[in-house]
Protein backbone atom coordinates (compact mmCIF):
# COMPACT_ATOMS: atom_id res chain seq x y z
CA UNK A 1 0.00 0.00 0.00
CA UNK A 2 2.58 2.35 0.86
CA UNK A 3 4.29 1.70 -2.49
CA UNK A 4 1.31 3.55 -4.15
CA UNK A 5 2.48 7.14 -2.74
CA UNK A 6 6.12 6.75 -4.45
CA UNK A 7 5.66 5.86 -7.87
CA UNK A 8 9.12 5.23 -9.31
CA UNK A 9 9.71 7.49 -12.26
CA UNK A 10 13.22 5.70 -13.53
CA UNK A 11 14.76 2.39 -12.30
CA UNK A 12 18.66 2.28 -12.16
CA UNK A 13 20.11 -1.42 -12.71
CA UNK A 14 23.18 -2.08 -11.70
CA UNK A 15 23.80 -5.82 -13.29
CA UNK A 16 26.24 -7.35 -11.63
CA UNK A 17 28.00 -9.78 -14.11
CA UNK A 18 30.47 -11.22 -11.23
CA UNK A 19 28.27 -11.84 -8.34
CA UNK A 20 29.31 -13.48 -5.55
CA UNK A 21 26.55 -15.08 -3.71
CA UNK A 22 27.28 -13.68 0.15
CA UNK A 23 26.83 -9.99 -1.15
CA UNK A 24 23.57 -11.28 -2.56
CA UNK A 25 22.40 -12.02 0.86
CA UNK A 26 24.08 -9.29 2.40
CA UNK A 27 22.42 -6.86 0.07
CA UNK A 28 19.43 -7.75 0.73
CA UNK A 29 20.17 -7.14 4.98
CA UNK A 30 20.92 -3.92 3.40
CA UNK A 31 17.04 -3.34 2.61
CA UNK A 32 16.22 -4.21 5.65
CA UNK A 33 18.86 -2.53 7.88
CA UNK A 34 18.64 1.19 5.49
CA UNK A 35 22.45 0.97 6.06
CA UNK A 36 24.10 2.32 2.97
CA UNK A 37 27.30 2.11 3.84
CA UNK A 38 27.62 -1.73 3.50
CA UNK A 39 25.69 -1.97 0.24
CA UNK A 40 28.40 0.60 -1.26
CA UNK A 41 31.22 -1.98 0.08
CA UNK A 42 29.30 -4.72 -1.90
CA UNK A 43 29.52 -2.53 -5.06
CA UNK A 44 33.10 -2.24 -4.94
CA UNK A 45 33.75 -5.72 -3.92
CA UNK A 46 32.42 -6.88 -7.25
CA UNK A 47 35.50 -6.23 -10.05
CA UNK A 48 32.98 -6.02 -13.18
CA UNK A 49 30.16 -3.69 -12.46
CA UNK A 50 27.80 -2.40 -15.71
CA UNK A 51 25.29 -0.19 -14.97
CA UNK A 52 22.30 0.40 -17.30
CA UNK A 53 19.49 3.22 -17.20
CA UNK A 54 16.01 1.67 -17.84
CA UNK A 55 13.42 4.17 -17.97
CA UNK A 56 9.93 2.31 -17.23
CA UNK A 57 6.50 3.98 -16.87
CA UNK A 58 5.53 5.30 -13.35
CA UNK A 59 4.52 2.05 -11.47
CA UNK A 60 0.89 2.65 -10.74
CA UNK A 61 -0.35 0.72 -7.49
CA UNK A 62 -3.67 0.46 -6.70
CA UNK A 63 -5.44 -1.92 -4.47
CA UNK A 64 -2.15 -3.48 -3.57
CA UNK A 65 -1.55 -4.80 -7.23
CA UNK A 66 0.45 -3.27 -10.05
CA UNK A 67 -1.78 -1.63 -12.63
CA UNK A 68 0.57 -1.75 -15.50
CA UNK A 69 0.88 -5.38 -15.82
CA UNK A 70 -3.15 -5.43 -17.04
CA UNK A 71 -5.55 -3.40 -19.51
CA UNK A 72 -7.65 -1.46 -16.60
CA UNK A 73 -10.97 -0.87 -17.08
CA UNK A 74 -12.47 1.19 -14.09
CA UNK A 75 -16.36 1.99 -14.15
CA UNK A 76 -19.02 2.21 -11.92
CA UNK A 77 -21.90 -0.45 -11.48
CA UNK A 78 -25.26 0.82 -13.79
CA UNK A 79 -28.87 0.35 -13.32
CA UNK A 80 -29.63 -3.32 -12.92
CA UNK A 81 -26.48 -4.44 -13.83
CA UNK A 82 -25.54 -7.82 -11.99
CA UNK A 83 -22.21 -8.94 -10.48
CA UNK A 84 -22.22 -11.83 -13.18
CA UNK A 85 -22.91 -9.28 -16.43
CA UNK A 86 -20.02 -7.25 -15.17
CA UNK A 87 -17.71 -10.32 -15.50
CA UNK A 88 -19.29 -12.00 -18.39
CA UNK A 89 -18.95 -8.23 -20.36
CA UNK A 90 -14.91 -8.94 -19.62
CA UNK A 91 -15.34 -12.85 -20.96
CA UNK A 92 -15.35 -14.17 -17.76
CA UNK A 93 -16.90 -17.83 -18.37
CA UNK A 94 -20.33 -18.94 -16.19
CA UNK A 95 -19.25 -21.51 -14.93
CA UNK A 96 -16.20 -19.45 -12.83
CA UNK A 97 -18.71 -16.42 -12.35
CA UNK A 98 -21.19 -19.01 -9.99
CA UNK A 99 -17.67 -20.63 -8.48
CA UNK A 100 -16.87 -16.98 -7.30
CA UNK A 101 -20.57 -16.59 -6.26
CA UNK A 102 -20.53 -19.22 -4.06
CA UNK A 103 -16.71 -18.69 -2.97
CA UNK A 104 -16.67 -15.48 -1.73
CA UNK A 105 -20.33 -15.65 0.25
CA UNK A 106 -18.49 -15.25 3.95
CA UNK A 107 -16.80 -12.21 2.53
CA UNK A 108 -18.95 -10.54 -0.03
CA UNK A 109 -22.62 -11.57 -0.86
CA UNK A 110 -22.26 -10.25 -4.73
CA UNK A 111 -25.94 -9.50 -5.27
CA UNK A 112 -25.31 -6.50 -2.56
CA UNK A 113 -23.12 -4.44 -5.63
CA UNK A 114 -25.19 -1.16 -5.62
CA UNK A 115 -25.34 1.19 -8.58
CA UNK A 116 -23.33 3.72 -9.03
CA UNK A 117 -20.71 1.94 -6.69
CA UNK A 118 -16.81 2.16 -8.46
CA UNK A 119 -15.68 -0.87 -9.60
CA UNK A 120 -11.90 -2.22 -11.35
CA UNK A 121 -11.67 -5.01 -14.18
CA UNK A 122 -7.83 -5.56 -14.62
CA UNK A 123 -7.53 -7.80 -18.34
CA UNK A 124 -5.11 -9.51 -19.40
CA UNK A 125 -3.77 -8.76 -22.72
CA UNK A 126 -4.82 -11.61 -24.61
CA UNK A 127 -6.58 -11.50 -28.07
CA UNK A 128 -9.57 -11.77 -26.54
CA UNK A 129 -9.17 -9.74 -23.14
CA UNK A 130 -10.40 -11.60 -19.81
CA UNK A 131 -10.75 -10.06 -16.95
CA UNK A 132 -8.23 -11.43 -14.08
CA UNK A 133 -9.15 -9.30 -11.34
CA UNK A 134 -12.05 -7.63 -10.10
CA UNK A 135 -11.83 -4.64 -7.87
CA UNK A 136 -15.50 -3.34 -6.04
CA UNK A 137 -15.48 -0.41 -4.05
CA UNK A 138 -18.50 -0.43 -1.68
CA UNK A 139 -17.32 3.02 -0.68
CA UNK A 140 -14.43 5.33 -0.51
CA UNK A 141 -12.25 3.26 1.87
CA UNK A 142 -13.58 -0.49 2.01
CA UNK A 143 -12.91 -2.79 -1.23
CA UNK A 144 -13.54 -6.07 -2.25
CA UNK A 145 -10.74 -8.25 -4.56
CA UNK A 146 -11.85 -11.01 -6.86
CA UNK A 147 -8.62 -12.53 -7.80
CA UNK A 148 -9.25 -15.34 -10.79
CA UNK A 149 -5.70 -16.11 -11.36
CA UNK A 150 -5.15 -19.04 -10.73
CA UNK A 151 -7.77 -20.09 -8.15
CA UNK A 152 -10.41 -17.82 -7.52
CA UNK A 153 -9.27 -15.09 -4.11
CA UNK A 154 -11.57 -13.07 -2.93
CA UNK A 155 -10.82 -10.69 -0.25
CA UNK A 156 -11.76 -7.25 1.42
CA UNK A 157 -9.19 -4.50 2.67
CA UNK A 158 -9.03 -1.06 2.95
CA UNK A 159 -7.11 1.33 1.58
CA UNK A 160 -4.80 3.80 3.60
CA UNK A 161 -6.41 6.60 5.14
CA UNK A 162 -4.11 9.84 6.15
CA UNK A 163 -4.91 12.06 8.55
CA UNK A 164 -4.71 15.47 8.15
CA UNK A 165 -4.71 18.25 11.04
CA UNK A 166 -6.95 21.59 10.15
CA UNK A 167 -7.02 24.68 11.98
CA UNK A 168 -10.25 27.02 10.93
CA UNK A 169 -11.14 30.26 12.92
CA UNK A 170 -14.03 32.95 12.26
CA UNK A 171 -16.36 35.22 13.26
CA UNK A 172 -19.93 34.36 13.16
CA UNK A 173 -22.50 37.06 11.18
CA UNK A 174 -25.58 35.10 10.52
CA UNK A 175 -25.17 31.40 11.70
CA UNK A 176 -22.33 28.52 12.79
CA UNK A 177 -23.24 26.23 9.73
CA UNK A 178 -22.96 29.32 7.33
CA UNK A 179 -19.44 30.62 9.02
CA UNK A 180 -17.82 26.95 8.46
CA UNK A 181 -19.21 26.60 5.28
CA UNK A 182 -17.75 29.72 3.54
CA UNK A 183 -14.49 28.07 4.39
CA UNK A 184 -15.42 24.95 3.18
CA UNK A 185 -15.20 23.22 6.00
CA UNK A 186 -17.51 20.14 6.26
CA UNK A 187 -21.15 19.94 7.81
CA UNK A 188 -20.05 17.32 9.83
CA UNK A 189 -18.08 19.49 12.24
CA UNK A 190 -20.94 22.02 12.52
CA UNK A 191 -22.91 18.67 13.45
CA UNK A 192 -20.28 17.49 15.75
CA UNK A 193 -19.55 21.05 17.62
CA UNK A 194 -23.39 21.35 18.40
CA UNK A 195 -23.58 17.76 19.64
CA UNK A 196 -20.47 19.00 22.07
CA UNK A 197 -21.84 22.45 23.32
CA UNK A 198 -25.42 20.93 23.89
CA UNK A 199 -25.69 21.97 27.29
CA UNK A 200 -23.29 24.83 27.30
CA UNK A 201 -23.92 27.19 24.02
CA UNK A 202 -27.21 27.62 22.36
CA UNK A 203 -26.30 27.82 18.70
CA UNK A 204 -30.01 29.34 17.64
CA UNK A 205 -29.11 32.52 19.69
CA UNK A 206 -25.56 33.61 18.83
CA UNK A 207 -24.65 37.14 19.04
CA UNK A 208 -22.50 39.75 17.33
CA UNK A 209 -18.95 39.22 17.47
CA UNK A 210 -19.11 35.72 18.39
CA UNK A 211 -16.37 33.49 17.45
CA UNK A 212 -14.65 29.93 16.92
CA UNK A 213 -11.54 28.62 16.63
CA UNK A 214 -11.20 24.86 15.77
CA UNK A 215 -8.55 22.39 15.62
CA UNK A 216 -9.68 19.32 13.92
CA UNK A 217 -8.59 16.41 11.55
CA UNK A 218 -9.61 15.44 8.13
CA UNK A 219 -9.01 11.88 6.75
CA UNK A 220 -7.52 11.36 3.23
CA UNK A 221 -7.18 8.29 1.35
CA UNK A 222 -4.30 8.55 -1.64
CA UNK A 223 -3.32 11.64 0.07
CA UNK A 224 -6.00 13.84 -1.90
CA UNK A 225 -9.56 12.25 -2.49
CA UNK A 226 -11.47 13.72 1.11
CA UNK A 227 -13.00 11.23 3.05
CA UNK A 228 -14.32 12.86 6.24
CA UNK A 229 -13.78 14.12 9.16
CA UNK A 230 -11.62 12.88 12.04
CA UNK A 231 -11.37 14.24 15.67
CA UNK A 232 -12.41 16.91 16.89
CA UNK A 233 -9.43 17.95 18.94
CA UNK A 234 -9.77 21.14 20.57
CA UNK A 235 -12.40 24.14 19.99
CA UNK A 236 -12.60 27.83 21.66
CA UNK A 237 -15.89 29.08 21.07
CA UNK A 238 -16.32 32.61 22.35
CA UNK A 239 -20.42 33.14 23.14
CA UNK A 240 -21.56 36.93 24.04
CA UNK A 241 -17.75 37.99 25.25
CA UNK A 242 -16.91 34.05 26.95
CA UNK A 243 -15.18 31.78 25.60
CA UNK A 244 -15.80 28.07 25.84
CA UNK A 245 -13.63 25.87 25.60
CA UNK A 246 -13.70 22.00 24.77
CA UNK A 247 -10.96 18.95 24.15
CA UNK A 248 -10.87 16.15 23.55
CA UNK A 249 -9.54 13.70 26.16
CA UNK A 250 -9.47 9.95 25.36
CA UNK A 251 -7.54 8.58 28.51
CA UNK A 252 -10.70 8.07 30.39
CA UNK A 253 -13.06 5.06 29.75
CA UNK A 254 -14.94 7.02 27.28
CA UNK A 255 -13.38 9.99 25.03
CA UNK A 256 -14.84 13.14 26.12
CA UNK A 257 -14.90 16.56 26.04
CA UNK A 258 -13.66 18.97 28.80
CA UNK A 259 -12.96 22.24 29.55
CA UNK A 260 -9.72 24.20 30.57
CA UNK A 261 -10.45 23.20 34.33
CA UNK A 262 -11.13 19.44 33.43
CA UNK A 263 -15.00 19.79 33.61
CA UNK A 264 -17.15 17.45 31.45
CA UNK A 265 -18.88 19.46 29.16
CA UNK A 266 -21.81 17.19 28.91
CA UNK A 267 -24.40 16.48 31.52
CA UNK A 268 -25.03 13.21 32.79
CA UNK A 269 -28.53 12.20 31.35
CA UNK A 270 -29.73 13.77 27.75
CA UNK A 271 -33.37 15.19 27.60
CA UNK A 272 -34.46 12.82 25.39
CA UNK A 273 -34.15 9.01 24.08
CA UNK A 274 -34.04 10.14 20.08
CA UNK A 275 -32.56 12.56 18.67
CA UNK A 276 -33.33 16.09 18.79
CA UNK A 277 -35.78 16.66 15.68
CA UNK A 278 -37.12 13.08 15.06
CA UNK A 279 -39.66 12.62 17.89
CA UNK A 280 -42.82 14.64 19.47
CA UNK A 281 -43.67 13.76 23.17
CA UNK A 282 -47.31 12.61 22.83
CA UNK A 283 -48.20 11.74 26.77
CA UNK A 284 -46.15 12.97 29.92
CA UNK A 285 -45.73 11.38 32.69
CA UNK A 286 -48.37 11.23 35.29
CA UNK A 287 -49.85 9.77 38.07
CA UNK A 288 -52.98 8.91 36.71
CA UNK A 289 -54.44 8.84 32.86
CA UNK A 290 -56.76 6.87 30.71
CA UNK A 291 -54.94 3.85 29.37
CA UNK A 292 -55.39 3.89 25.21
CA UNK A 293 -55.07 0.34 25.27
CA UNK A 294 -56.24 -1.05 28.68
CA UNK A 295 -59.30 1.65 28.52
CA UNK A 296 -59.09 2.20 32.37
CA UNK A 297 -57.56 4.66 34.48
CA UNK A 298 -53.76 3.73 35.68
CA UNK A 299 -50.67 5.93 36.08
CA UNK A 300 -47.99 6.83 33.19
CA UNK A 301 -44.97 6.56 34.80
CA UNK A 302 -43.31 7.71 31.66
CA UNK A 303 -42.70 9.82 28.81
CA UNK A 304 -44.27 8.74 25.66
CA UNK A 305 -41.96 9.98 22.56
CA UNK A 306 -43.72 9.86 19.14
CA UNK A 307 -41.41 8.71 16.03
CA UNK A 308 -41.86 6.49 13.08
CA UNK A 309 -40.92 2.74 13.06
CA UNK A 310 -37.49 1.95 12.90
CA UNK A 311 -36.55 5.50 14.50
CA UNK A 312 -32.82 4.82 16.75
CA UNK A 313 -32.95 5.59 20.40
CA UNK A 314 -30.18 6.22 21.80
CA UNK A 315 -29.28 5.69 25.83
CA UNK A 316 -30.02 8.97 27.48
CA UNK A 317 -26.35 8.75 29.86
CA UNK A 318 -23.37 6.39 30.22
CA UNK A 319 -24.04 2.57 31.99
CA UNK A 320 -24.62 -1.20 31.59
CA UNK A 321 -27.73 -3.20 30.38
CA UNK A 322 -29.59 -4.64 33.21
CA UNK A 323 -32.47 -6.17 31.23
CA UNK A 324 -33.18 -6.66 27.82
CA UNK A 325 -35.95 -8.31 27.18
CA UNK A 326 -39.83 -8.45 26.30
CA UNK A 327 -42.58 -8.33 27.87
CA UNK A 328 -46.83 -8.98 26.69
CA UNK A 329 -47.02 -4.84 27.99
CA UNK A 330 -43.86 -3.59 27.55
CA UNK A 331 -43.23 -5.47 24.16
CA UNK A 332 -39.40 -5.08 23.50
CA UNK A 333 -37.94 -3.08 26.21
CA UNK A 334 -34.25 -2.14 27.51
CA UNK A 335 -33.72 -0.95 31.01
CA UNK A 336 -29.86 0.66 31.75
CA UNK A 337 -27.84 0.95 35.67
CA UNK A 338 -26.31 4.39 35.24
CA UNK A 339 -24.81 4.13 39.25
CA UNK A 340 -26.51 3.06 42.53
CA UNK A 341 -29.10 5.91 41.95
CA UNK A 342 -30.42 6.32 38.25
CA UNK A 343 -31.68 3.76 35.88
CA UNK A 344 -33.93 4.28 32.82
CA UNK A 345 -36.04 2.41 30.58
CA UNK A 346 -37.30 2.18 27.25
CA UNK A 347 -40.12 0.35 25.98
CA UNK A 348 -41.89 -0.72 22.68
CA UNK A 349 -38.88 -1.48 20.35
CA UNK A 350 -39.21 -2.86 17.32
CA UNK A 351 -36.03 -4.20 18.01
CA UNK A 352 -33.38 -4.06 20.79
CA UNK A 353 -29.70 -4.21 20.10
CA UNK A 354 -27.89 -4.52 23.26
CA UNK A 355 -27.58 -7.59 25.34
CA UNK A 356 -27.66 -7.58 29.13
CA UNK A 357 -23.71 -7.02 30.79
CA UNK A 358 -23.17 -4.50 27.43
CA UNK A 359 -21.49 -1.30 28.63
CA UNK A 360 -22.93 1.60 26.78
CA UNK A 361 -22.02 5.07 26.65
CA UNK A 362 -24.30 8.20 26.38
CA UNK A 363 -25.70 8.65 22.79
CA UNK A 364 -25.37 4.86 21.92
CA UNK A 365 -28.08 2.93 19.52
CA UNK A 366 -29.71 0.22 22.47
CA UNK A 367 -32.85 -0.07 20.47
CA UNK A 368 -35.54 1.04 17.26
CA UNK A 369 -38.92 2.31 17.95
CA UNK A 370 -41.75 0.02 17.27
CA UNK A 371 -45.13 -0.57 19.19
CA UNK A 372 -44.62 -3.97 20.59
CA UNK A 373 -46.59 -4.45 24.00
CA UNK A 374 -49.56 -2.14 25.08
CA UNK A 375 -49.33 0.24 22.25
CA UNK A 376 -51.46 2.00 19.56
CA UNK A 377 -48.92 3.97 17.79
CA UNK A 378 -44.95 3.91 17.00
CA UNK A 379 -43.33 5.46 19.94
CA UNK A 380 -40.91 4.72 23.03
CA UNK A 381 -42.00 5.41 26.17
CA UNK A 382 -39.19 6.45 28.41
CA UNK A 383 -38.74 5.78 32.19
CA UNK A 384 -36.74 7.18 34.29
CA UNK A 385 -36.09 5.29 38.24
CA UNK A 386 -34.21 6.92 40.96
CA UNK A 387 -33.11 5.12 43.85
CA UNK A 388 -35.75 2.11 42.48
CA UNK A 389 -39.04 4.30 42.21
CA UNK A 390 -40.19 5.80 39.14
CA UNK A 391 -39.86 9.26 38.58
CA UNK A 392 -40.74 12.34 36.24
CA UNK A 393 -37.31 12.30 34.17
CA UNK A 394 -38.07 16.10 32.80
CA UNK A 395 -38.18 17.37 36.25
CA UNK A 396 -35.63 15.61 37.54
CA UNK A 397 -32.29 18.49 37.74
CA UNK A 398 -29.80 16.40 36.33
CA UNK A 399 -26.59 15.76 37.60
CA UNK A 400 -23.11 17.16 35.72
CA UNK A 401 -21.34 14.00 33.88
CA UNK A 402 -17.87 13.00 36.06
CA UNK A 403 -15.30 15.49 35.19
CA UNK A 404 -11.36 14.52 35.15
CA UNK A 405 -10.52 11.67 37.26
CA UNK A 406 -7.68 13.02 39.88
CA UNK A 407 -5.59 10.51 38.61
CA UNK A 408 -5.37 11.60 34.93
CA UNK A 409 -5.65 15.09 35.86
CA UNK A 410 -1.95 15.74 34.93
CA UNK A 411 -1.83 13.54 32.10
CA UNK A 412 -5.06 15.42 31.19
CA UNK A 413 -3.27 18.86 31.84
CA UNK A 414 -0.44 17.50 29.30
CA UNK A 415 -2.64 17.05 26.50
CA UNK A 416 -4.89 20.20 27.15
CA UNK A 417 -2.34 22.90 27.76
CA UNK A 418 -0.47 22.52 23.77
CA UNK A 419 -3.93 23.14 22.31
CA UNK A 420 -4.72 25.84 24.24
CA UNK A 421 -1.64 27.82 23.97
CA UNK A 422 -2.38 27.28 19.84
CA UNK A 423 -5.63 28.43 20.23
CA UNK A 424 -4.91 31.42 22.35
CA UNK A 425 -2.65 32.19 19.84
CA UNK A 426 -4.81 31.87 16.73
CA UNK A 427 -5.83 35.44 15.45
CA UNK A 428 -9.32 35.63 14.34
CA UNK A 429 -9.85 37.67 10.79
CA UNK A 430 -12.39 39.92 11.71
CA UNK A 431 -15.21 39.23 9.03
CA UNK A 432 -14.60 40.28 5.80
CA UNK A 433 -16.87 43.18 5.44
CA UNK A 434 -16.60 43.17 0.99
CA UNK A 435 -17.32 39.92 0.71
CA UNK A 436 -20.51 40.22 2.71
CA UNK A 437 -21.57 42.38 0.84
CA UNK A 438 -20.84 40.85 -2.56
CA UNK A 439 -22.65 37.95 -0.95
CA UNK A 440 -25.47 40.32 -0.50
CA UNK A 441 -25.49 41.49 -3.85
CA UNK A 442 -25.47 37.99 -4.96
CA UNK A 443 -28.94 37.03 -3.58
ZN1 LIG B 1 -45.62 5.39 28.00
Amino acid sequence: MKKEHFPRISLVIIAIITTVLTSCSNSDNNNNNNTSNNSNNNITENTEVASVEVKTEPEQVEFGINLNEYHVFKSEVKRGETFGEILQSKNVPYSKILQIAKQSKEIFNIRKIRRGKNYTLLCNSDSIPTAEVMIYQPNNIDYIVFDLRDSINVYSAQKEVKVKERVVSGQITSSMSNALDKQNVDYRVSNKLSEIYAWTIDFFRLQKGDYFKIIYDEKYINDTTYVGIGNIKAVEFSNGGQSHYAFLYEGGIYPEYYDETGKNLRKAFLKAPLKFGTFRISSKYSGRRFHPVQKRWKAHLGTDYAAPTGTPIIATANGTVSKSAYTKSNGNYVKLRHNSTYSTQYLHMTKRAVKVGQKIKQGQVIGYVGMTGLATGPHVCYRFWKNGKQVDGMKQKLPEAKSIEKSSKNDFIKVMTPYKKRLDKLKVKPEDKKEEKDLLAIK
